[in-house]
């Protein structure tokens, strides 16, 4: 009987030691370990056995079956490591692989304009103000100086709401808004950028809706002059310091005098080019000094407090800095024309 148990002892740990894959390990342990194994067999013979045998033969047998289970773990654990090592080495991850691209968006050209403007002018101390699309037509046209049956209000036409609320054709009101809004006591200085409308027929240079930012500022003592220098300076800074700026009169109802800003042409440096239309300037601006109207309706002593106004297109100020030929580019939102300008 101790012959026999070693034998299977050996025959066990062959198998074992030949076995390939985990399933075939699992058939040896049936084999010799199950209870119909040569094992169990070999204890159910111990009847016959003398009672001084029958310790030896037992504790022989336990010993086998101890063996032969541990060289099956062993080898088990042994097979599992390899299939995890396969298992890693087929699932692993190039690193060296270029990535798929992302598409990453950016702010609208025009957005990136009017922040820029905005920049400009908070560094020279100006606030940024807001108001409502839909305005009164008091705010819109009476507070500007532009009663009902004012001429100057049909260049202006524009999509009315009602009787007396319009979508506002500028961004005027928010200085009458805000002027009034400090009781005409304390100076004011701001800009305010925002979507205005008319009822203009969508060409190359017109939209029923563009931008607009106007500045005011309201203060004792303010001069010409000081208009003149926030407008360099703002030329100087959006065009280049080789810019020249130009004053001509104008007409505006809510300012007087009235002037537009040109700056020297870029192409030509003044000579005259298609660009400029031979004249060697640039339109950029419309600009002046508050009507004592205006001053007075929103409540400003018109003797003591001055102030000069400006209202620019972010739109034509984006097509001049980057040579635009269409306005309607800003509005069909086509990425192969907002992506040239994501870094601009
Ligand atoms: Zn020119």
């Amino acid at each position: 009987m101790k012959e026999r148990l070693e034998e299977l002892e050996q025959e066990a740990i062959l198998k074992v030691e030949k076995a390939e894959t985990i399933d075939a390990l699992k058939n040896v342990r049936v084999e010799y370990l199950g209870k119909k194994g040569p094992i169990t067999e070999v204890l159910r013979g111990m009847g016959k056995l003398s009672k001084e045998e029958r310790p030896v033969i037992g504790q022989l047998a336990n010993e086998v079956r101890e063996k032969i289970s541990v060289a099956i773990d062993e080898k088990q654990s042994k097979l599992e490591d390899e299939a995890l090592e396969e298992q890693l080495k087929d699932e692993s991850i190039d690193v060296t692989l270029p990535g798929r691209p992302v598409q990453v968006g950016g702010p609208h050209l025009l957005t990136s304009i009017i922040e820029e403007i905005e920049d400009l002018f908070i560094g020279m101390g100006f606030d940024i103000r807001e108001g409502p699309e839909v305005e009164t037509d008091y705010y819109n046209f009476e507070a500007l100086n532009l009663p009902k049956g004012h001429p100057a209000r049909d260049m202006q036409d524009t999509f009315y709401i009602t009787e007396e609320l319009l979508m506002r054709t500028h961004t005027s009101p928010v200085q009458a808004r805000t002027m009034g809004q400090k009781d005409g006591k304390e100076p004011v200085k701001m800009i305010c950028p925002g979507k205005v409308y008319r009822r203009d027929t969508d060409d190359a240079t017109h939209s029923h809706q563009f931008t607009q930012i106007e500045g005011l500022l309201v203060d004792e003592n303010v001069r010409m002059s000081d208009l003149k220098g926030v407008l360099q300076t703002f030329a100087h800074k959006m065009f280049g310091e080789e810019r020249e700026i130009r004053l001509r009169p104008s007409f505006f109802p809510f300012t007087e005098p009235s002037v537009e800003m040109d700056i020297s042409c870029k192409m030509c440096g003044g000579k005259g080019c298609s660009v400029c239309k031979g004249s060697g300037w640039i339109e950029i601006l419309g600009a002046g000094m508050v009507h004592p109207n205006v001053l007075e309706m929103s409540g400003y002593d018109s003797k003591k407090y001055s102030g000069f106004a400006f209202g620019m297109g972010p739109e034509r100020i984006a097509m001049l800095k980057h040579g635009i030929d269409d306005i309607r580019h800003f509005y069909t939102n086509d990425v192969r024309f907002l992506s040239q300008y994501h870094n601009a």
